[in-house]
């Protein structure tokens, strides 16, 4: 017997995540603020419920998925939350990208109960999502990483355990850093390139068959950004989070982050400018009134 999935947040992210729990067989109990969020899991056959609470009290697992740290305190411990309903033996999964120092401060107070649990973010988009190819990074115990594995590849190819709990958090922040940062240098190297007549086009594939490249040139570029279509689905407002969690982390550490904090700040401002809803790989913006390729052509003449 599967055991019965409590899942909360059902956005770009966490809506295609769920439904592959429901092809892969687990019972499914579903809570968005949004009541039109969940109608396509009821109508696969998930349940819903009124509150986070109620939602714990049906499940065995509750996996969060959730904006933001602040988002996760608020549903895990807040006055209608997980920990009201959630039974001793439970599991919390917080898959969201959090604070890993918001996720121990969660986790010691679920302790305080006998309920156990995991941070398990992820990486690979939306696309990832829906494909049930995503990365998982796991922080916690190792047994009950082991006991909930089967969780996870149900949603995720490549499952890793990296460390106690808040682990996994640190990881995707780290590999957040890297992504942001490729995303801005490539940026950067593109404008360049069409302000000097270069087809973009054409520079993205020579970087892509050259040492300069990465998944922003590789898979970014073409989908996003040269087509001028910047609908990834992950935001400038997520993708700072996760820059903001990575440079505090360094600079807790005194490790001196002179590009990453850089780069953070370009998504900082971002968002002041009121483009934190729109797609991170819209960052270009921000580095030259970029209007897509076909614009960059008429003005080459
Ligand atoms: P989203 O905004 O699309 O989804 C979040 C959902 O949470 C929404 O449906 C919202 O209604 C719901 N929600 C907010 N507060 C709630 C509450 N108090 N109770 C119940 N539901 C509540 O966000 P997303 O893009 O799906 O991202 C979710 C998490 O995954 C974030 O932490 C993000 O950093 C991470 N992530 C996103 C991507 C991506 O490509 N979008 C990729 C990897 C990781």
């Amino acid at each position: 017997m599967k055991p019965v999935i409590g899942f909360i947040g059902i956005g770009k992210m966490g809506a295609p995540m769920a439904q592959n729990l429901l092809k892969a067989g687990y019972p499914l109990v579903v809570y968005d603020l949004r009541k039109q969020a969940i109608e396509d899991l009821t109508k696969a056959g998930a349940e819903k419920v009124s509150s986070a609470q109620n939602l714990a009290s049906r499940s065995s697992i509750v996996i969060t998925m959730l904006p933001a740290s602040p988002y996760v305190e608020t549903v895990v411990l807040g006055p209608e939350g997980v920990i009201k309903g959630a039974k001793s033996g439970n599991i919390v999964i917080d898959m969201s990208s959090s604070y890993p120092t918001s996720t121990k401060m969660i986790w010691q107070q679920l302790a305080s109960k006998g309920i156990r649990m995991l941070d398990a973010p992820v990486s690979g988009g939306t696309k990832g999502a829906h494909e049930g190819t995503l990365t998982v990074m796991v922080g916690g115990e190792e047994k009950d990483y082991e006991e909930c594995r089967p969780i996870f590849e149900a949603m995720g190819k490549n499952i890793y355990y990296v460390g106690k709990i808040g682990a996994g958090h640190i990881v995707k922040a780290l590999n957040n850093l890297c992504s942001a940062c490729s995303m801005v240098i490539t940026s950067e190297a593109i404008v360049v390139a069409a302000k000097l007549g270069l087809s973009p086009e054409k520079v993205i594939d020579v970087i892509n068959s050259s040492n300069g490249r990465s998944w922003s040139s590789q898979f970014k570029f073409p989908n996003f950004v040269l087509n001028n279509t910047f609908n990834s689905g992950f935001t400038i407002s997520l993708m700072n989070k996760d820059l903001e969690i990575a440079t505090s982390l360094g600079r807790e550490l005194h490790v001196p982050m002179f590009v990453g904090a850089m780069v953070q700040q370009l998504y900082n401002y971002a968002v002041g400018q009121g483009s934190g809803d729109d797609c991170h790989t819209a960052i270009i913006k921000f580095i030259d009134d970029w209007g897509g390729v076909e614009i960059k052509n008429k003005q080459r003449g």
